[in-house]
């Protein structure tokens, strides 16, 4: 049997000739950039993520740079986030002149430590970027305590997460003054491209990240600051127009692959020896818990890789998220951090990886990716 990490025909293959019909419009109607179908986008994107306003951007990570220039982060600013997360969350503080301070993960939920923010915070912090690392909202109640306190602008890296829930019931990218999301193609909602979206409930930054989206015109031709061009093509706008419609479906079908795992898991008795761990949805005393998505399955185990090295030979597709943290890159190696500095986000980047979670990953493939687990540490 063959399990790809991520296997994208289930999502395409039914949607096949919406997408081709869409082409052909699109191709005769001459249409490309900024028209009705990222319009519509937008609406639906802004009501999915319980928030006012959304705009369509070329990326995730021009979403994010754009939310900071939006924000007026730059020279001599410091904007805290997590060592943890793809290189895209500490690049665009660093490409706007700023410096990123980093705080370590909480081990359980690989997002970051709130208990380590305050301390970071010096005259100079401007904003925090909590990270919804794969699919499961950081916790976001201390986080905009602090930020109130102290005067600070959040901005939520949701590329991961679009409709994950904190455990109070608010969307991802709802809760602070502008959440970010990604569409590449291996996220839960993916373009055929380069896609993303900036999400706020704010009216006058709104205004301010249309225009910052076209070079900072307004009107076109006349610039009273200076923007780029973070625009979003509308034929990556009307795919997502098709997909968003399944996407609860989708994010449905990764939920209930994640609970299917656990119960193969808790079969096998890895659990209980101590050999692997998997991903939790954090409860709060209350009981609550928050809505994780499942963008990546991320488990932590021993001798992490001779068992991936084991599972590619058994034709299982598995990936490392993250295998270094920020403060142990060579182009942060200005910022001073050293190893030991983090020893959460070290220990996640030598014991973790992701398991296959897509929708339409079938029931027999889990059973075969964790007997293949099983198999590796029954002979080890
Ligand atoms: C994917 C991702 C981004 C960047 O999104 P792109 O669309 O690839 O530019 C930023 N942050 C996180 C956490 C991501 O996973």
């Amino acid at each position: 049997m063959k399990v790809p990490l991520l296997d994208m025909s289930c999502q395409h293959a039914p949607l096949r000739e919406r997408f081709l019909k869409s082409f052909g419009e699109l191709i005769d109607g001459g249409r490309f950039i900024l028209g009705p179908h990222t319009q519509a986008l937008e609406k639906s994107i802004a009501r999915c993520c319980g928030s006012e306003f959304a705009l369509g951007v070329s990326s995730g990570t021009d979403a994010l740079l754009v939310a900071l220039m939006a924000l007026d982060v730059g020279q001599g600013d410091e904007v805290i986030t997590s060592t943890y997360s793809f290189f895209a969350t500490a690049g665009v503080v660093a490409r706007l002149g700023a410096k990123p301070v980093f705080a370590d993960i909480d081990p359980k939920t690989f997002n970051i430590d709130v208990k380590a923010i305050e301390r970071l915070i010096t005259p100079k912090t401007k904003a925090i970027i909590p990270v919804h690392l794969y699919g499961q909202m950081a916790d976001m109640a201390p986080v905009l305590e602090i930020a109130k306190r102290h005067g600070l602008k959040v901005v939520e890296d949701a590329a991961q997460a679009i409709g994950a829930r904190y455990r109070d019931g608010k969307y991802a990218c709802s809760m602070c003054d502008i959440g970010c999301l990604s569409f590449f193609p291996t996220k839960n909602l993916g373009a055929f491209g380069d896609a993303g979206m900036v999400v706020t409930n704010n009216k006058a930054l709104y205004e301010k990240l249309k225009i910052l989206r076209v070079h900072g015109a307004s009107p076109k031709y006349y610039h009273k600051v200076i923007g780029g061009n973070f625009r979003i093509d509308e034929i990556q706008s009307a795919v997502l127009n098709i997909k968003s419609e399944s996407l609860n479906d989708w994010t449905r079908q990764r939920r209930e692959n994640a609970a299917y795992y656990r119960k193969l898991f808790a079969e096998t008795g890895l659990l209980k020896n101590g050999f692997a761990s998997l991903p939790e949805a954090v409860y709060e005393s209350s009981g609550v818990e928050n809505t994780h998505i499942y963008n990546q399955f991320v488990v932590r185990a021993q001798n992490r890789d001779a068992l991936l090295k084991h599972l590619a030979a058994n034709d299982i597709g598995s990936e490392v998220y993250y295998p270094v943290p920020f403060h142990l890159q060579e182009c942060f190696a200005y910022l001073g951090y050293k190893a030991g500095d983090f020893p959460n986000a070290e220990s996640a980047a030598k014991e973790t990886f992701a398991l296959p979670i897509y929708p339409g990953l079938k029931r027999e493939q889990q059973q075969y990716v964790v007997d293949t687990i099983n198999r590796f540490y029954s002979a080890s």
